[in-house]
């Protein structure tokens, strides 16, 4: 799978590294591992974000050496750069304000992926595989497959994809390989307790204020198959929280027994709404968040909608409780 990627990595001298916008522990981890590793094969290598990194993953970025589009650095770094690399996203729009500058490259562009669907036609050469648990687990093979060393920095990176993609080895992503590659980066250094200390032990005072007020905004519907929660900027600003403290807080209702599929409904600062889906195995989220543009897996997917929150909540919920699986009990 590795093999036309290794020829262009062997072939050109510098390389630009980007992935999706609100970039979470697989897509800050994955382009972190893949620049150590070219780094260490003397290549140049800078790493282009839409998105600011979040707090929680900083530690990946220690020098702060991730750039952000277009605030640290124009479109004309696609010139610069021999190849571009695509991490953690298979379309486009989800990549931000970058995806057009990308698109529009006459450059060599890679996507390395593991979300479900077909790279949607703006890379030369894809390798995707849906059946792995992160994409960091690809950047790991691809570093392998060219006999790179996997230095305690890249299990590092690659350990916080790991457990940002499968929740801690909770999701149904997670399988006797997912544990296997866990255990060889343990060997290789990588403290278990202090990563998830950072990935998921970074929130601030403002996560323990809102999480009230949001989880209050708990319905649910079709004897309880279909629930959902929502926030809103003014609810972010009142608990004077940022909006990332909001991961993880979908899983605590996802948790209640009976649950098919939850949505929580997250207003931006433009007033639209994004909306998170997590399934608990029978609803395919994927198919609804990619009916409306987004997309992810089967049973975490997200897409964006137009606001107002009201509007938007109406409208998915009246969507979802058109499903066989929502409307009829299981048997
Ligand atoms: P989350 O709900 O945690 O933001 O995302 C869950 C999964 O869905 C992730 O794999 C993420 O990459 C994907 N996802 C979230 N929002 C979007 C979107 O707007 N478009 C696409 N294509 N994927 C999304
Ligand atoms: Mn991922």
């Amino acid at each position: 799978m590795f093999d036309k990627i290794a020829k262009l990595i062997n072939s050109y001298d510098s390389f630009l590294i980007t992935t999706h916008i609100n970039p979470d522990g697989d897509a800050i981890g994955s382009e972190v591992a893949l620049k150590i590793f070219l780094e260490d094969l003397d290549k140049n290598v800078v790493i282009v974000n839409s998105s600011a990194t979040p707090r929680s993953l900083a530690f990946l970025d220690p020098d702060g050496e991730i750039k952000i589009f277009p605030h640290d650095v124009g479109k004309e770094i696609l010139e610069a750069v021999d190849v571009i690399f695509i991490l953690d996203v298979n379309n486009s729009e989800h990549l931000g304000g970058f995806g057009r500058p990308i698109e529009g490259s006459s450059h060599p562009r890679v996507c390395i992926d593991h979300h479900e669907g077909e790279e949607r036609g703006f890379a030369d050469i894809s390798a995707n595989d849906a059946t792995v648990a992160a994409t960091g687990v690809l950047v790991h093979d691809l570093i392998q497959s060219m006999a790179g060393s996997i230095s305690r920095a890249i299990a590092d990176a690659i350990y916080a994809t790991i457990i940002t993609d499968t929740g801690t080895f909770r999701f149904s992503n997670t399988d006797a390989r997912t544990f296997r590659l866990a255990a060889e980066l343990c060997d290789r250094g990588v403290n278990p307790f202090e990563i998830h200390r950072h990935v998921f032990g970074s929130k601030t005072w403002g996560a323990g204020n809102l999480l009230g007020p949001v989880l209050g905004t708990v319905e649910h519907a079709a004897d309880g198959r279909l629930a959902w929660i929502h926030v809103t900027q003014k609810m972010i600003n009142d608990a004077h929280a940022i909006y990332d403290d909001t991961d993880g807080f979908v899983d605590l209702v996802r948790a209640i027994k009976g649950v098919e599929l939850v949505l929580f409904f997250k207003e931006l600062p433009d007033g639209n709404v994004k909306v998170s889906l997590r399934s608990n195995g029978r609803v395919d989220a994927f198919v609804i968040a990619e009916s409306y543009g987004g997309g992810g897996h089967r049973m975490a997917s997200g897409m964006r909608v137009e606001g107002p929150m009201e509007k938007a909540i109406e409208k998915i919920v009246a969507t979802c409780l058109q499903m066989d699986v929502i409307k009829n009990p299981p048997d």
